[in-house]
């Protein structure tokens, strides 16, 4: 890699118009340090920043691009859509077919409402849940991201179960006292909190498969007894599916557990790289929303035709599963690669479909509270280094990484090289 000018000095003269020069906090790279590349084009499994550096990415989006950058089916039912109009505030077959289309796969889902992003999703299925029971307190999981609606900007107290501290300031306590906290992967706190709290429970939210904060892999055993206690309890499941929805195969983490959720939230995937949110579940539940219900949900580019029909022509390329089986063996493969050579160096490789997460410690967390901060400085401080050998790794060691169907097995082979080598140099600082 020769240089970081031209991103340098995007960043220095976008501080100046957007606050830190980002629209999105993570990629100021404030964890990692380095410079926060300017990103020109993507082809394939590769990004192209402002000063010509190639990298191989391993951030995909943050995992809309489960078929790479700039593919070609995507992108000509783009360029077809957008020569036919790009919004028009009115519905469009594509959005019917792209419905039925998720409808048709997903047990769980017997209507879907698409709206703009992941966090709007989560806002909307919250509302409906409250409006559907007549119940105001949700419970979410410590390490669990829903998006930056108010009440999910919760962070944990020191008890076992907090209600409503505001991890953000601007979010009144008051938006966020009728949010719990617990941790994951704790029978024993669940089952407390249902036998205490369950009959004034609206709704439990939970990942898929956790991967904002690290990847905390679930066992099937709790995430059926939760599914059993919501049941029981009228309480309703919302499971977030805006990560795994379509990349934990076609049934997403609802198939890989075997429960059936009463809501689901997308994003991500069903958009193609385009800005998509959704929300889908029982038919009863739905039809509570506006304009046949009570509880009132809207969007102007809601069910946008340029992201219906990116979203349709990605979902038809995975609906037979063969990218998905690709995929998978690519990246255990990979992963087994890493942990067969890194053995002695206290580092985890936890993989699953196409995710895979790099932990400096030597066993995988399944809660938050198990995550070694020292571990994740230590992916903080080879970021750089490793960009610098032209793997495009997200800026935090605390996000997962993503594989696309556009990454071949040779690719993923030299990106194991190159991990292998840094993680062995970075062990021996702290060995
Ligand atoms: N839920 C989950 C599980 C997510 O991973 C994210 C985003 N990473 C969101 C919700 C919010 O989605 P968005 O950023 O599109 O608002």
């Amino acid at each position: 890699m020769d240089s970081t000018k031209a991103s340098q000095e995007l960043m220095d003269r976008s501080k100046v118009v957007i606050p830190g020069g980002v629209n999105s906090p993570v990629r100021a790279f404030k964890s990692v340090g380095g410079v926060p590349r300017f990103i020109d084009r993507g082809e394939g499994a590769y990004l192209f920043d402002v000063d010509d550096n190639k990298y191989l990415d391993f951030c995909c989006s943050w995992g809309p691009l489960i078929l790479g950058h700039g593919d070609p089916d995507v992108v000509s039912a783009v360029k077809t859509q957008v020569d036919r109009g790009m919004t028009f505030g009115a519905s469009t077959e594509l959005e019917y077919k792209l419905a039925k289309f998720i409808v048709d796969r997903i047990d769980a889902v017997e209507q879907i409402r698409f709206v703009s992003s992941g966090t709007e999703a989560v806002m909307s299925a919250i509302r409906l849940a409250r409006g559907f029971t007549g119940r105001d307190l949700v419970l979410k999981f410590e390490g669990c991201y829903h998006g930056h609606s108010d009440h999910m900007l919760v962070k944990a107290g020191s008890g076992l179960v907090t209600f409503g501290q505001p991890s953000s300031a601007g979010v009144p306590e008051s938006m966020t006292s009728m949010t719990a906290l617990l941790p994951l992967d704790d029978e024993e706190a669940l089952n407390q909190f249902f036998t205490e709290n369950g009959d004034r429970l609206a709704a439990v939210i939970i990942e898929g498969i956790p991967a904002n904060n690290g990847l905390l892999l679930q066992r099937h055993d709790y995430m059926r007894l939760l599914r059993s206690l919501t049941e029981k309890h009228g309480v309703l499941l919302i499971l977030d599916e805006v990560i795994t929805g379509f990349r934990i195969g076609m049934g997403g983490a609802a198939e890989y557990y075997g429960i059936i959720p009463d809501l689901i939230t997308y994003g991500k995937i069903i958009g193609g790289g385009m800005p998509v949110g959704a929300f889908g579940g029982r038919a009863d539940i739905m039809a509570n929303l506006s304009p046949d219900g009570p509880v009132y949900q809207a969007g102007t580019l809601s069910g946008n035709p340029v992201a219906m029909a990116a979203g349709l022509a990605t979902l038809g390329k995975l609906a037979d599963g063969k990218i998905h089986a690709q995929l998978e063996t690519i990246n255990r493969k990979f992963v087994g690669k890493l942990t067969t050579q890194l053995a002695d160096s206290q580092v985890t490789v936890a993989g699953i479909g196409s995710i895979y997460w790099i932990v400096f410690q030597s066993e995988l967390p399944r809660a938050a509270s198990g995550i070694s901060a020292d571990g994740i400085s230590h992916y903080n401080r080879m970021h750089e280094a490793i960009l610098r050998q032209g793997l495009y790794l997200p800026p935090s060691g605390y996000e997962v990484c993503f594989v696309s169907a556009a990454h071949t097995e040779e690719m993923m082979a030299g990106a194991a090289d190159i991990l292998i080598k840094s993680i062995k140099e970075e062990a021996h600082t702290w060995a």
